[in-house]
This record gives C-alpha cells, structure tokens and sequence, in this order.
C-alpha cells in the first residue's frame, strides 16, 4: 500500500459464483494491495445443479463460496434463506442488504449490471441500488447509515444486453494466479453443471480487456453513465 487507508469493496451478486467469476479477480487484486474484499450473496444458488437436489447443492455451493473468499483473502456472505430463482425486488431484502453496507461501509460497492437473461440478476442490480439509497436514509437500525461513494457494474455474459464498459481495473498476474486456482474448485465453473466454460469465458475476457486497456489482464466494469477510465478503483 503505498499511504492511503484501506478501501473497502463489496461485491452483491444473485448467486454464489456471479461475483467470484466476475469481481473475483479485482477482489483479489485490491486484497493483494492490502485493501478489504467482500463477497455477498443474495441466494445461494441452490438450483443451479442438473443432478444434486437444492438441498445437497446448497450446501456445496455455500462451501465453495466460503472457500473461494477464503483463498483469494476475501470475506464471505450469503442470505441462505433466499431462494434461487425467486429473489424479488421487496424492500425487506433491500433492508438487509441496506444493513451489510451499513455494517460493511464500502467505498466502492460492485454490482450486477441492470438487464439480464436471468431475473435474480435483474433483482439484484435493482436492490443493490435500493440498498444504497437505504443505506444513507437515516433509519431506525442497528448500525450508523453509510453514503456508499461510487457503484460500478461488473462484467457478466447473462448481464450483457446495454452494458458499455468504461472503468478498466487492471489484474495483476498473482491476482489472477490466485483468482484462478480459487474459481477452478467451483464445479459449475468447471462446466460441471450445465456445460458452459466459465473459467476460459472469463480468462480470456481479462485478457481481451486487458489489451483494450494497455495491461496485461484487466476486469471492465460500467459505471452505467461515463467516459472511459483505466486504473484503480477510487
Ligand atoms: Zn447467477
């Protein structure tokens, strides 16, 4: 670190997996730089798994999520009484998420981008934006509010209709050792699930940004509103 306080960065995504294939990296990033990484999941994706039943696949995937923030030096949260396919928009979760923010106080909060073929993902994006709103409300709850200063949308393939990157942060070649050695012990990633190649997806989407970018590897995420910027987060 070279001075400046420790930054915070959370990351809100519809299922276990979302965010540690697509934030994961530049979670593991700014841990690398002594900064503060935090993953949040709305359900676990508990449905997600063509043989397991939900019951048996939730507790897999809530043990590779908890495994994967473990490994790339992140924290780990999942609403586990949330279900899969069926995440809405109501105020009571907005109030939770509102209390992991208070709670959490980050500077930079990472979410879904606003469409998406998969509705928990169209949820999500909408309740972080209620969450952060929420949050900065002074409310009868049990922590102070908390102003979150910037949120950027990440970069997925079922959230692409309408996204424009225009934030590239850059991943250094340990970040993404460790990002890779992580995700590889999800077996939905693995292709185990339903087939698609999620760590070759995403590898070659760090790469492919990060040569839009002048880096080596780099995660592109959108602001929803802006000029093209190249560097940290804050
Ligand atoms: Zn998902």
């Amino acid at each position: 670190m070279t001075g400046t306080r420790t930054k915070t960065v959370l990351a809100i995504g519809g299922h276990i997996g979302d965010m540690d294939l697509t934030a994961g990296p530049l979670l593991a990033e700014h841990v690398l730089q002594g900064h503060r990484g935090v993953l949040l999941a709305l359900t676990p994706g508990e449905r997600g798994h063509p043989r397991l039943s939900p019951e048996e696949y939730k507790l897999q995937k809530i043990a590779e999520g908890a495994e994967f923030a473990k490994d790339i030096g992140a924290e780990f949260r999942c609403f586990d009484d949330l279900s899969d396919g069926f995440l809405g928009t109501g105020d009571d979760v907005a109030l939770r998420i509102a209390d992991v923010i208070r709670e959490v106080r980050p500077d930079v909060v990472i979410a879904h981008w606003r469409h998406s073929i998969h509705s928990d993902h169209a949820h999500a994006a909408q309740l972080t934006e209620r969450a952060r709103f929420l949050a900065g409300l002074p409310l009868e709850r049990e922590r102070p509010r908390h102003g979150v200063p910037t949120v950027l949308h990440a970069e997925n393939w079922e959230d692409m209709e309408g996204f424009t990157p225009d934030r590239y942060a850059p991943v250094c070649t340990e970040a993404f050792d460790r990002w890779h050695a992580a995700i590889s012990k999800q077996a939905f990633a693995r292709g185990e699930t339903y087939g698609f190649r999620y760590i070759d997806y995403y590898t070659a989407l760090l790469t492919m940004r990060g040569c839009l970018s002048g880096r080596e590897r780099a995660s592109a995420l959108s602001s929803g509103n802006g000029a093209k910027t190249v560097g940290p987060l804050w």
